[in-house]
C-alpha cells in the first residue's frame, strides 16, 4: 500500500543552516507515529515543509499521491492537513463550545453559515465528547488548564475532519494526569485519522506510541518500536550524559502569556521529561527531553 505521506530526500535550508538533510520519512494511512529527537533536530521543521509553511530547498513531499510542494497552507488545509502549533491558538474569551463551532465552520461557504441550526452541528458534539470538555463546553476557554486548552485545540481540529494530524508537542507542560489522558485521547483520534506527533517524554512514548521515528541534527537516525529505539546505540549516544541535567522547566506551569514549550530558540529548557517520577534511571535513552542541542 502506497503510503498517505510520502517524504523523499528532503532538504531544508536557512540562510545556509541546514535544519533537514537528505530525509525520507513515510507514513501509512491509520498510523499514530511518533516523531522525537533534541531540540533543533529539524521537528517542527519538518512539519512545517508538509504544512506549506516552508519551502524545502529540495525533496518530494507527496500526501496521497500529490505533491505539496509549492502549494499554498490554506490548500494544504483544504487537502486534509491539520496542525497545532507549539503556541496556543484558542480564543480565550469565546467559549469551549465556539471555539469549535468556529473552527468547523470558518472554512464553510457563507452559504452553510446562514442555514445553521440552532444547537451544536454533529461535528461539534462528538469532538467535545471525544476531547473530554462537555462539562465544560460554555466556559471560557481562558479558564480552560494548559491541558484542556490543548485537547480544545485538538478538537479545533478534528471537527475540520482532517486526514492526517500533526501535533507539535502536545503533551509539553502537561501533568501527568492531563497526559495520560492526551495519550488516551490520541489513540482515540488515531482510530480514524493518521497522526504524526512530536513528542519527548520517553515515559509518555513506551506508555502510547508504537512507532517511532528519531531525527537528530536534521537527519533520521532511526526508526522502529519504543523499544528498538531505545535500544539503539546511536540513539543512546544522542541522548546520552544529559540524564543528570537539571531540567528547568516546570510541568504545569507552562505558556503564561503563550511562552512556547519545546521551542526551538537556542538554549530552551523542554517542559517534556520533567515528569515527576517519570524518569526511570539508568535507561541511557532516558532523557528525551533534554534541551543540550538547542543551539544549532
Ligand atoms: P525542533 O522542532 O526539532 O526542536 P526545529 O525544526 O524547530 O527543531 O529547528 C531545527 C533547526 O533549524 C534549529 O537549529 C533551528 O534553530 C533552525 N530553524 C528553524 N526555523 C528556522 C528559521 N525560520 N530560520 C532559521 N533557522 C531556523
Ligand atoms: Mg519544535
Amino acid at each position: 500500500m502506497a503510503a498517505l505521506l510520502e517524504i523523499r530526500g528532503l532538504n531544508v535550508v536557512f540562510d545556509g543552516f541546514r535544519a533537514v538533510t537528505d530525509l525520507d520519512f513515510s507514513v501509512h494511512s491509520g498510523e499514530l507515529r511518533f516523531l522525537i529527537g533534541p531540540n533543533g533536530a529539524g521537528k517542527t521543521t519538518l512539519i512545517d515543509v508538509i504544512t506549506g509553511l516552508t519551502r524545502p530547498a529540495s525533496g518530494s513531499v507527496s500526501f496521497d499521491g500529490r505533491s505539496l510542494i509549492g502549494m499554498r497552507e490554506h490548500r494544504i488545509v483544504r487537502l486534509g492537513i491539520g496542525r497545532t502549533f507549539q503556541t496556543s491558538v484558542v480564543f480565550e474569551k469565546l467559549t469551549v463550545v465556539e471555539n469549535l463551532d468556529l473552527a468547523a465552520t470558518f472554512r464553510k461557504p457563507i452559504t452553510s453559515l446562514l442555514t445553521r441550526r440552532r444547537g451544536l452541528l454533529p461535528a461539534v458534539a462528538a469532538a467535545l465528547e471525544t476531547i473530554d470538555l462537555v462539562d465544560l463546553a460554555d466556559q471560557p476557554a481562558g479558564i480552560l488548564s494548559h491541558g484542556q486548552r490543548q485537547w480544545l485545540e485538538i478538537g479545533m481540529l478534528i471537527v475540520q475532519q482532517p486526514r492526517l494530524l500533526l501535533l507539535d508537542e502536545p503533551v509539553a507542560g502537561m501533568s501527568r494526569a492531563e497526559r495520560e489522558r492526551t495519550g488516551e485521547l490520541l489513540q482515540a483520534v488515531a482510530k480514524d485519522h493518521t497522526v504524526i506527533v512530536i513528542e519527548h517524554d520517553m515515559d509518555f512514548l513506551r506508555r502510547f506510541a508504537n512507532k517511532v521515528t528519531v531525527l537528530h541534527e536534521g537527519r533520521l537516525l532511526r526508526e522502529g518500536t519504543v523499544a528498538e529505539v531505545q535500544a539503539d546505540p546511536k540513539v543512546q549516544e544522542v541522548y546520552l550524559g544529559r540524564a543528570k541535567e537539571p531540567v528547568e522547566a516546570v510541568p504545569g506551569g507552562a505558556s503564561p502569556g503563550g511562552a512556547v514549550p519545546g521551542g526551538a530558540s537556542p538554549g530552551e529548557a523542554v517542559p517534556g521529561g520533567a515528569v515527576p517520577g517519570g524518569a526511570e534511571s539508568g535507561t541511557p535513552a532516558e532523557p528525551m527531553a533534554s534541551s543540550g542541542k538547542g543551539g544549532l
